[in-house]
């Protein structure tokens, strides 16, 4: 693949500018007759109207630029657009994958009072106007995280030659500070109440790894290292992380005051966390177990639950709505549950006992769906516990068009995700984070 970047379609030109003056006025001129950029950009960023007008002239030039070039790429090379005004103009259907480069409020005010040497005032004005990295993040294919000193140029086509994108239409595979992470389409709507991820192979929140002599050995210190990084990532403080001690129960805590802290005795024997506190971080590790992202926008009460096959088969999923349901009244048609990575049907093989187990429970389902189905070459089984979650959480209330499978398999994804079916008692383990800020 021959990728070639062309630079920003901001159009110049004297008939573009003489259009601009023809509709806000000569007064937008200096002496020497050129647009005086910052009276210019006063008038624009205050005013939402005048902005959108001059939106529609840059368009009339950009669109069959950007039209043009979509056209020709296909017998030439790949070509990488930099348009701002993508999504407003619709032109995004043109283009196979969009990436947005976003950068931090506070940074890029910084970075444009330096670069057009205006007012925070005026920076910051001109930032308001300007659609959310949140937008961003929910309708672009990728996104990367701007930061100081870092080769965009380059980490775009890195995004574009790597086949380990794991972006789809349910999650967004993200780039900031170095750190790799998964975050919802569906959540990042909410990103003004709530902060998620799901972390990838660069960290690991396993407390135990076994070196390579076979020795037990804890990793606590890497493991809260790795929380200030993804922590930092997500501007949450690691400090307020709470993590149970899992054991593939399906008991479910719900946090009111209790003191916070990794591995707390009163946090054993839990794989589920409920809280409508704001910043208490819910963290669970995972490592082809099913993560379960719950949260009631009307009330602002969120939830966590780790639902491995075990916890699949105790119905964790139900427990988790019906606590909901029963301590803090949720209408379970209000509900948003995200299915995060996990072992999926193509590589979840059981023995007969297993599949025998399931099948015991969920007969009625499984005369009805696909959940069991029977290796061709092998004596073995393969188990859809994905579909069972789906099944429970319709069962107990909630919309279908609320229940989000991030539909990625971390046994097929291994090379990025921890997965235990691949690296055994070597793997690592994936964290799944929310809390309310
Ligand atoms: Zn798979």
């Amino acid at each position: 693949m021959q990728i070639k970047l062309q630079k920003s379609l901001c159009p110049h030109g004297q008939e573009y500018y003489k259009k601009i003056c023809s509709v806000f006025g000569n007064s937008i001129l200096d002496e020497s007759k050129n647009i005086n950029r910052r009276k210019f950009a006063g008038i624009i960023f205050s005013d939402i109207e005048k902005k959108q007008k001059l939106d529609s002239i840059t368009l009339e030039y950009v669109v069959p630029k950007i039209k043009e070039i979509a056209e020709n790429k296909r017998k030439n090379k790949d070509v990488v657009i930099d348009a701002p005004l993508l999504f407003e103009s619709n032109l995004d259907k043109y283009c196979d994958v969009t990436v947005s480069v976003v950068a931090d409020k506070d940074k890029c005010i910084e970075r444009i009072i330096k670069r057009d040497k205006i007012t925070e005032e005026e920076a910051k004005s001109r930032i308001n106007s300007q659609r959310s990295q949140n937008f961003f993040k929910i309708n672009c294919n990728y996104s990367i995280n701007n930061e100081d000193g870092e080769d965009i140029e380059k980490q775009i086509k890195e995004i574009f030659l790597s086949k380990e994108n794991l972006s789809n239409e349910s999650v967004i595979h993200l780039y900031s500070q170095g750190i790799e992470y998964l975050q919802f389409r569906r959540l990042l709507e909410y990103g003004d109440k709530i902060e998620h991820c799901f972390t990838l192979k660069d960290l690991d929140f396993n407390i135990n790894y076994k070196s390579d002599n076979g020795e037990s050995k804890s990793n606590i210190k890497n493991v809260l290292n790795d929380y200030k990084k993804i922590c930092d990532v997500l501007k949450i403080d690691y400090k307020n992380v709470y993590k149970p001690i899992q054991t593939h129960s399906k008991n479910i805590k719900i946090i009111k005051d209790e003191k916070q802290g990794l591995y707390l005795p009163e946090f054993e024997n839990v794989d589920g966390l409920i809280t409508d506190k704001r910043n208490k971080i819910l963290s669970l590790s995972f490592a082809d177990c099913t993560p379960l992202y719950f949260y009631d926008a009307k009330k602002n009460i969120i939830a966590n639950i780790h639902s491995g096959w075990k916890g699949t088969y105790q119905e964790i999923a139900r427990e988790a709505v019906k606590k909901l349901k029963e301590e803090f009244n949720v209408n379970p048609e209000n509900l948003i549950c995200a299915i995060g990575p996990c072992i999926k049907k193509c590589c979840f093989e059981v023995s007969h006992d297993v599949m025998t187990m399931f099948y015991e429970k969920f007969k009625n389902i499984c005369e009805r769906e696909n959940i069991i189905q029977e290796s061709k070459s092998t004596d073995k089984y393969y188990i859809d516990t994905t579909l069972i979650n789906k099944i429970i959480l319709k069962e107990e209330g909630l919309k279908e068009e609320n229940i989000i499978d991030s539909k990625i398999c971390t046994n097929c994804n291994s090379n990025k995700i921890h997965s235990y079916r691949k690296d055994k008692e070597f793997s690592g383990r994936n964290t799944a984070i929310i809390t309310l800020i």
